[in-house]
């Protein structure tokens, strides 16, 4: 019968593990968990390695956003900072 044209393979749903988890995708939700206690038990693994990871390697900001943090900050403490500075040059001339 081709009645597993419906039902993916336990090796192909672990090749495409890896991309589901890594698209931010709910991989929980896929088909073949339904039916695959196995694949379920090995999702579960996974989702406590990487959040195991995530507190080794937190997720680093994108720079963009970390930029728009530090920006200000850095030209809050310049406009600060640097009239000081230049009159203390002047002052010396
Ligand atoms: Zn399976």
């Amino acid at each position: 019968m081709t009645d597993d044209r419906n039902t993916m393979s336990c090796a192909e749903f672990q090749a495409q593990l890896p991309e589901l988890i890594g698209s931010g995708a709910d991989a929980s939700t896929h088909p073949h968990l339904q039916s695959c206690e196995l694949c379920r038990a090995l999702l579960a693994d996974l989702e406590t390695i990487a959040e195991a990871a995530r507190q080794l390697f937190p997720v680093v900001e994108p720079p963009d956003a970390l930029w728009k943090h530090i920006e200000p900050a850095i030209k809050d403490e310049s406009t600060d900072v640097e009239p000081d500075a230049e009159k203390k040059k002047d002052k010396k001339k």
